[in-house]
């Protein structure tokens, strides 16, 4: 059974640890102890990563618990800023921050709620049982398979902790990622990051304006005829940083934008990219111009990177249909969403372990109004168990 005050409980404390990305050894160290003390074989990988394998529960010699395949659980243990001195605080019904930081609900709340899980199952270390003393020793009385518990670090700057994960850890081939809003999301896009670097001319603003080509005026047209935004249903495309020019009284001769584009289908994420980048290219060699007699054009150099691959799993997928039976055991019908960001889910697929995205509540993420109702935290808790057990 949950036990929600513990839930509420382990949530709070959990928040109250600092662990911006990069700076997770405290949380790692709480996890990794709490891990061991429920039973796990524990272990941190070169990169920091946080891996717990958890034998089988069976509580009658008919039960074949053992057999079966092993469950990934995973939540991220990093949060973004700001998240240093967060002080949760209980209002009616939910659970916010004062104001001054983010509530780190984002994914602590996954991490509780995993933790509620295995407290649930296990309740003292004295009930991890294997298979041969399965007796009547557990309260619980609920057999649990085989769990690969996976708390990675660094999620937020890039997935960068799951890209390094050492998955020679992993046993399981398919599970479940406690890091969303949306109850169940089973597609997520790939994401390609753009880096666009402009070489105009240098030559004073004052004396000899005619001299140069100005590498912000070249930027700053090319992005007003870039499409951006949600492109459609599948895509979307955005540029987020510019910078160029050191002075007023310099013709600028460097600007620079980063953007990226979004896509469920990768067709429309190639032809997105190759859009961005035709339209830098083209309205550069606009401003080609002939300076001392001598044809002078602006260079366009472009960087792409793949963030991260999307992936699919179709409703008929027994890891989808397992959510689906347990909901509606539970009383509530569920809908698979599509997910628009990058998580750790979506390296574990590309790894082939099957895994999709469960929510837990947690609102308004990376934004100081962040709050999680508590309702919805025990119910995340409650869906997870029954998908285990079940
Ligand atoms: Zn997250």
């Amino acid at each position: 059974m949950i036990n929600e005050k513990r839930l509420i409980q382990e949530f709070l404390e959990l928040v109250k640890i600092d662990s911006p990305s990069g700076k997770e050894k405290k949380i790692t160290q709480v996890v990794s102890d709490k891990l061991k003390d429920l039973g796990g074989k524990v272990s941190i990988d070169k990169f920091g990563n946080v891996i717990g394998k958890f034998s089988a529960i069976c509580h009658s010699e008919r039960s074949e618990e053992s057999l079966l395949p092993t469950i990934l659980l995973n939540a991220h243990l990093d949060t973004v800023t700001p998240c240093e001195g967060i002080k949760p605080i209980i209002e009616g019904n939910i659970i916010k921050s004062d104001g001054k930081t983010i509530l780190g609900g984002d994914d602590k709340s996954g991490v509780a709620v995993i933790l509620e899980v295995l407290m649930s199952l296990r309740g003292a270390p004295s009930f991890v049982i294997a298979r041969s003393e399965a007796t009547k020793q557990s309260h619980t009385q609920q057999n649990s398979p085989p769990l690969d518990i996976v708390f990675t670090v660094s999620e937020e700057i890039g997935l960068v902790g799951a890209k390094n994960l050492d998955f020679s850890l992993i046993d399981a081939k398919f599970g479940y990622s406690l890091d969303s809003t949306n109850l169940i999301i089973t597609q997520a896009p790939s994401h390609n990051k753009i880096h666009i670097k402009i070489y105009g001319k240098e030559a004073h603003a004052g004396t000899s304006p005619d001299q140069g080509i100005s590498a912000i005026e070249i930027l700053s047209k090319a992005i007003s005829k870039q499409r951006l935004g949600k492109i459609d249903d599948e895509t979307t495309a955005n540029i987020g940083v510019i910078k160029g020019g050191n002075a007023t009284n310099i013709v600028a001769g460097y600007a620079e934008a980063e953007g990226e584009v979004r896509s469920h289908n990768e067709r429309k994420l190639k032809d997105k990219t190759d859009e961005i980048i035709r339209i830098f290219k083209e309205t550069a060699s606009d401003f080609s111009k002939e300076i001392d007699g001598k044809v002078v054009s602006p260079k366009v150099e472009e960087e792409i990177r793949r963030e991260y691959n999307s992936f699919h799993i179709p409703d008929d997928d027994e890891v989808v249909k397992r959510v689906v039976k347990v909901g509606n055991r539970l009383g509530f019908s569920i809908e698979t969403k599509k997910g628009g960001g990058g998580s750790d889910a979506n390296i574990f697929n590309k790894k082939g372990i099957k895994t999709v995205i469960l929510g837990t509540g947690m609102s308004k993420v990376h934004t100081k109004e962040e709050f999680i109702k508590i309702e919805d935290l025990v119910l995340s808790a409650r869906l997870l168990l029954e998908i285990i057990t079940s």
